[in-house]
């Protein structure tokens, strides 16, 4: 099978073609129609996050149609369609065994874990797939894996959102543009929304904000809108956290402000009375659990979630290097760019 490898120290994923072992007891065999290219990827190549072998084939946001089943496999049949989570983990623990896969201590991201869905099949635990309904494209079930199930995670269980709340979300990136149409789909009150970037907060606004502002006037657009509006929730894709402090003053007492984007900067906080004072908390999201997935495709089949436009392309493996750099240098904006390895 054709497979885009990553070797360590290399800015390039190299196409090979590689052999791959039938799938073990408890696996399924997967033909990948659509993965969507994440930053996380970007991470990789830069050095930034580092995987658990050398090489890897990375891609942690599949779906595809199950080609081959182990013999122990119980809930999948060949043919079935399904999306595969972007998260491993034990499968053992209690985290595991009560849809908190994301606390496992084991936890880790297929395509840095294991090996990822940048090629043509892909074996992968039953435990980490879930049906992909026909009316759902490939690529749009692809993206439920990370690009749209990380800030539901986020927001519906890290956030623990209320129908009719006010939210707040920095950073209309590839997770934090799906943020403002879950907080949509959940029927939030008002969505504010905040980037440096004028073409993503034009995303935003058709996502479903309310309202957008360039994060390069936040400090006094903080001043202004603080006399108008709260938030219970304030989700942060930035991973800058330079904001932190005048954002967390737009809080409710009892609000939270989570952080979903990762940074290598200090968090410095001078106002610990202000989080005593209001029952503040700051708090991290990481990924998702197994009922995202179930819980977003019936967002999908209730017409709540759109994801038509979240879509800027689709490609063969060939020009994954290309899309890599389309990414990076945000040519034409792309909100997600989907490789289609069978294509
Ligand atoms: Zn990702
Ligand atoms: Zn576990």
């Amino acid at each position: 099978m054709k497979a885009a490898l990553y070797y360590k120290n290399n800015k390039k994923l190299i196409i090979k073609d590689i052999s791959i072992e039938d799938p073990k007891d408890n696996e399924v065999q997967v033909k990948v129609m659509a993965c969507g290219i994440c930053g996380s990827d970007l991470h990789l190549i830069h050095g930034i996050l580092k995987p658990i072998k050398d090489p890897i084939i990375p891609g942690h946001e599949a779906s595809g149609v199950i080609e081959k089943v182990g013999k122990n496999v119980k809930q999948f049949k060949i043919g079935d369609r399904v999306v595969i989570s972007a998260g491993t983990s034990c499968g053992k623990c209690d985290f595991c065994k009560n849809h908190q896969e994301n606390l496992c201590e084991e936890v880790g991201v297929l395509g840095f874990n294991r090996d990822g869905a940048f090629a043509q099949y892909i074996n992968i635990p039953e435990t980490n797939i879930a049906l992909l309904p026909e009316n759902i494209p490939f690529e749009e079930g692809a993206i439920l894996a990370d690009a749209v199930s990380t800030p539901y995670h986020a927001i519906k269980y890290a956030g623990n959102f209320q129908k009719g709340q006010n939210i707040l979300i920095i950073g209309c990136g590839g997770l934090g543009i799906h943020a403002i149409k879950i907080a949509k789909a959940l029927e939030a009150n008002q969505i504010y929304a905040f980037d440096i970037d004028e073409f993503a907060l034009e995303n935003a606004k058709k996502a479903g904000a309310n309202h957008v502002y360039n994060s390069k006037h936040i400090k006094d657009t903080i001043k202004k809108i603080q006399k108008e509006i709260k938030f219970s929730l304030i989700l942060d894709f930035t991973g800058n956290y330079e904001f932190i402090e005048p954002l967390l003053r737009l809080l409710y007492s009892g609000g939270k402000y989570i952080l979903v984007g990762l940074s290598k900067k200090e968090l410095q906080i001078k106002i610990p009375a202000l989080i005593v004072f209001r029952s503040l908390s700051i708090c991290g999201s990481y990924g998702s659990d197994s009922r995202a997935l179930p819980e977003l495709i019936q967002l999908y089949q209730e017409n709540k979630l759109n994801l038509k436009d979240s879509i800027s392309g689709i490609y063969p493996l060939e020009e994954i290097n290309e899309c890599f750099e389309k990414l990076e240098k945000r040519i034409n904006n792309p909100i997600r760019l989907v490789i289609a390895p069978n294509l």
